[in-house]
């Protein structure tokens, strides 16, 4: 699912990234951990598109088959849309739209029927426990409940990989539980693959593998046996 090898970024002299590899497989949970500024966001911002490696070293990025070195900016952002779903810590719900709408929104983007969209917004806000809230507006709403929007628009485009950074962050223990179930369920019932920075050790204990960061390199990999 996706495949990087000799991730470097610099900022300015600045080596965030010294070479990363990994391999991670369709339906995989893979959790990042690692101190504060070991490099982790910049890493998701890269595999996930919206950043890039530092050019002039030979590296590889393969995400869902396509190899993305050297892909125009058009082509990336469609491919973006169409296979990435990102989970950022604060939700990045527009306020002016309700829960629905912020749900269909990337589906508009890459064009879909308007009627499909909201029939499948509607059955994914079901689906995770929202079906009160679908015609509420961001701040109407509880923190856990904003990151389940935000967790049902990542989805909206049936994505091969979501990025979640530090998606439990900002919540209260028995929202971030919530969260960290759901991501399980995610998988267990849809395959989905993601990929989670985290500082919470209960979510990263739950993860197939947990990748732990340090001075722009994965250091260490764990692979959890008890699931
Ligand atoms: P983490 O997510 O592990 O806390 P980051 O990937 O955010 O770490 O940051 C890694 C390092 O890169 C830090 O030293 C940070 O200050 C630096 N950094 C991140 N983004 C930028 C940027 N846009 N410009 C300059 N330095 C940056
Ligand atoms: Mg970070």
């Amino acid at each position: 699912m996706i495949k990087a090898s000799n991730i470097h970024k610099y900022y300015g002299d600045l080596e965030v990234l010294k070479g990363v590899n990994l391999h991670i497989k369709k339906g995989e949970v893979i959790a990042i951990i690692g101190p504060s500024g070991s490099g982790k966001t910049t890493l998701l911002q890269i595999l996930g598109t919206l950043d890039k490696p530092t050019k002039n070293l030979n590296y590889s990025l393969e995400v869902n088959g396509i190899s993305l070195n050297g892909i125009s900016d058009t082509v990336l952002s469609q491919f973006r849309n169409e296979n990435i779903g990102f989970i950022f810590q604060f939700h990045q719900l527009l306020p002016e739209f309700t829960a629905l709408e912020n749900v269909c929104i990337p589906a508009f983007i890459a064009r879909k029927n308007k009627k499909e969209t909201e029939e499948k917004a509607a059955k994914l806000l079901e689906y995770l426990g929202l079906s009160e809230r679908t015609s509420h507006k961001p701040n109407e709403l509880s923190g856990g409940e904003q990151q389940r929007v935000a967790v049902a628009r990542a989805l909206i485009n049936d994505p091969a990989v979501i990025f979640a950074d530090e998606p439990s962050g900002n919540l209260d223990s028995k929202s971030a539980e919530n969260l960290h179930h759901l991501f399980l369920k995610l998988r267990k019932e849809m395959g989905q693959t993601f990929v989670i920075v985290t500082h919470n050790k209960k979510l990263a204990e739950m993860a197939d593998r947990t990748l732990e960061m340090k001075d722009g390199l994965i250091i260490e990999q764990i692979t959890n046996t008890l699931l």
